[in-house]
């Protein structure tokens, strides 16, 4: 039995106490977990032989016409597409299963987010200034695959809505508040009205723009998941065509002993 407790407070210091039953919502909400988590895992298979026997066909390009090449490489790139579209809606379903981290180590940030900054040059190709400051010994309390999902997919975001020339700054800091990590960028922006939806799954801002950067629309719905489960927050930033930032916010709590 599942209830929901809420209290208001109402004429002279009188309090009203509501208690719903909430059983029948919460297995609903839980058959739509389960429900997307197996198909998402059933459709994987099959995915796989066709991505496996597209490659093999893709191996021997020299015997295929320009025109089943093309629509070889047409039907690779979107297997890749929904392939990794599967990945973010199963890691998805493994965040929304519990409400803490799968592990609470020091994680080393240096580390972490030098790996990032390098994957991140690399699908820049060159067309973005990235930049990242760190200081050396900065440790956060918790998984460490969870945050690299995290932090990744706002700095991917970062260069996928940054056109070339643009720049890129990657910061990590920590004040009485807690440790904090922002991603800024120069790019397109987002509209104020947008903000508020943005981290719902498959929101998008709009949606011929990102078929083409190859997004799935999962992105920030994982952002905000993973970072629920270390109990910290997103917060946006953003002005049309001048640039966005994403800032994440942790509590002290959060910060692994020898960095606070
Ligand atoms: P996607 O896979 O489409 O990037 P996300 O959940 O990561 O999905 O992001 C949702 C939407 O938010 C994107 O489609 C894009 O419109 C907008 N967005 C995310 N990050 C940025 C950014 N740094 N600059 C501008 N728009 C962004």
């Amino acid at each position: 039995l599942q209830l929901q407790f809420q209290i208001t407070l109402f004429g002279n210091n009188d309090h009203l106490l509501v208690v719903r039953n909430i059983t029948r919502i919460h297995l609903l909400d839980q058959m739509r977990k389960d429900f997307v988590s197996n198909v998402s895992h059933e459709l994987r298979t099959p995915l796989t032989v066709i991505s496996g026997y597209l490659e093999t066909l893709l191996d021997h390009a020299e015997q295929l016409s320009p025109r089943w090449l093309r629509a070889m490489q047409q039907m690779q790139g979107q297997a890749n597409r929904m392939q990794q579209l599967l990945n973010d809606l199963l890691l998805l379903a493994r965040l929304e299963a519990s409400d803490h981290p799968s592990e609470a180590q020091p994680v080393d940030l240096c580390v972490l987010l030098q790996q990032i900054l390098n994957d991140a040059r690399s699908l820049s190709a060159g067309q973005h200034q990235i930049s990242l400051d760190v200081s050396p010994g900065s440790q956060l309390k918790g998984s460490e695959r969870e945050l690299h999902s995290a932090f990744s997919n706002l700095v991917f975001n970062a260069v996928k809505y940054t056109p070339a020339q643009g720049s890129i700054r990657i910061r990590w800091w920590s004040d009485s508040l807690g440790g904090h990590l922002a991603v800024e960028d120069s790019g397109i922006g987002i509209e104020a009205r947008h903000l508020p939806r943005l981290a719902e799954r498959f929101y998008r801002v709009d949606s011929s723009r990102s078929s083409s950067t190859g997004g799935t629309g999962l992105g920030l719905a994982i952002v905000k998941h993973v970072l629920m489960r270390h109990s910290g927050r997103l917060e946006i930033r953003s002005k049309l065509g001048e640039g966005s930032t994403f800032t994440c916010h942790f509590a002290p709590a959060a910060l692994a002993a020898q960095a606070s």
